[in-house]
């Protein structure tokens, strides 16, 4: 079985039980050890290098620029879509004089559809 230690640059700052190590006068905070696939790949297997969001958020805030890098986005992207406006009769509660009126009104509700241009 193979570990990663958690990426998070602050992880051996938190102050959590499990960090704990050595003994006597010697106790330290140390780094969290992650086993590698304990979560099946979800998310990308993104747990295999964190060991909560804190950690992951850390790494992020310190290396954004970096990471940016990597893939920057230079122009927006766009999917396709069809937007439909549908009417439709639909009812409102209204109080007055003690009473629950239900009264009637046109309600539109719009879908968004994705356009299969493949
Ligand atoms: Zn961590």
């Amino acid at each position: 079985m193979s570990y990663n230690w958690c990426h998070g640059p602050e992880c051996h700052t938190q102050q959590t039980q499990s960090r704990v190590r050595g003994s006597g006068d010697n106790k330290v905070l140390r780094t969290i050890k992650i086993k590698q696939g304990g979560y099946n790949g979800y998310q990308n297997g993104i747990w295999d290098y964190f060991c909560n969001q804190r950690c992951l958020m850390d790494f992020i805030r310190e290396h954004i620029t970096s990471i940016i890098a990597i893939a920057p986005r230079r122009e927006a992207l766009e999917t396709p879509i069809k937007v439909e406006k549908t009417k439709s009769q639909d009812y409102r509660y209204q109080w007055s004089n003690g009473e629950h009126r239900r009264v009637p009104y046109i309600s539109t509700r719009t879908t968004i559809s994705r356009v299969d241009n493949g």
